[in-house]
């Protein structure tokens, strides 16, 4: 633990280095902690739909003379390939934004482009779930980073807020441009998230409900992924709630000027 590498490298480097070194001894396992941590978390939930895949598959050989059975575990086995197919994308999209800070596509990116991209990768998830998005507030703003990963960050947050609302409810996307900020709130009237479970939901793999979360087709990434590419470009993203009322998610990143350059020097990256 931390006082023991304290002592080794006192008696080898003095006072003067120990402190550092001991704080970047203790971060490294902590790194490794948590890799550990993940290979963990995605080897249990690969293994759910592989096992439950291989069990349908087995059972339909079984019932080989009964198309109807057939038909009835194909379809899930298909539900079940979807899922397997949506967690291996998440996880290699995580690893993606995890494996390294620097943004692959870096350049102004428009923020009505990325408000109109993630509106639209979202028009059949709302209109299924009969949601109308509203979208609202400040437009012509811009942000340096990857337009890409930007809009995978804010489609996320929308799904989120569809998937997580009963029918017949609203949401509301609105852009806001405050103190060198560009803000993207993402307001729904869902189920909202009880104050234990909130600060826990940018966890990898944190699910407040696992079945319901698993019947709709979430992993339990989404939120980690949007948190990584949130700082990755400057900013951060933050969570307000109120269980039964709804949930307010706000994706705030800093805004670059017509000039080209970044307005908010303290957390702007060129
Ligand atoms: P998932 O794939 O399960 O949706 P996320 O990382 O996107 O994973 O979200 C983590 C958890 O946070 C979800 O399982 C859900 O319980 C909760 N959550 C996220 N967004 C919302 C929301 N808009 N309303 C209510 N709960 C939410």
């Amino acid at each position: 633990d931390g006082e023991v590498v304290m002592d080794v490298r006192m008696g080898a480097l003095g006072s003067r280095g120990v402190l550092l070194l001991a704080d970047d001894l203790t971060s490294a396992e902590r790194v490794e902690a948590t890799r550990r941590d993940f290979v963990a978390n995605v080897s249990h939930e690969l293994k759910t739909p592989v096992g439950a895949l291989t069990l349908l598959a087995e059972t339909m050989e079984d019932a080989a003379d009964d198309p109807d059975a057939v038909r009835r575990f194909a379809e899930r086995m298909q539900t079940e390939s979807r899922r397997l197919s949506n967690l291996v994308q998440e996880i290699i999209e995580l690893s993606r934004v995890q494996g390294t800070s620097a943004l692959p596509d870096a350049s102004p990116v428009e923020i009505d482009d990325v408000v109109r991209e993630s509106l639209a990768a979202n028009r059949n998830l709302a209109l299924g779930s009969g949601i109308e998005v509203s979208v609202g507030g400040d437009t012509g703003l811009r942000v340096f980073g990857s337009a890409a990963r930007l809009t995978t960050a804010l489609s996320n947050l929308i799904s989120n807020a569809i998937v997580y609302s009963e029918p017949d409810t609203r949401i509301g996307v609105s852009v806001h441009r405050t103190r060198g900020m560009v803000e993207i709130v993402v307001k729904d009237q869902g189920m909202g998230i009880s104050p234990e479970d909130l600060g826990r939901i940018f966890e990898r793999f944190f699910r407040v409900d696992k079945a319901r979360s698993r019947s709709r087709g979430g992993t339990g990434l989404g939120l980690a992924i949007v948190k990584h590419i949130a700082s990755d470009h400057g900013g951060d993203v933050t969570a307000w709630s109120k269980l039964g009322e709804g949930s307010t998610f706000t994706l705030r990143l800093p805004e670059m000027g017509r000039t080209g350059t970044i307005e908010s020097s303290a957390t702007g990256r060129p």
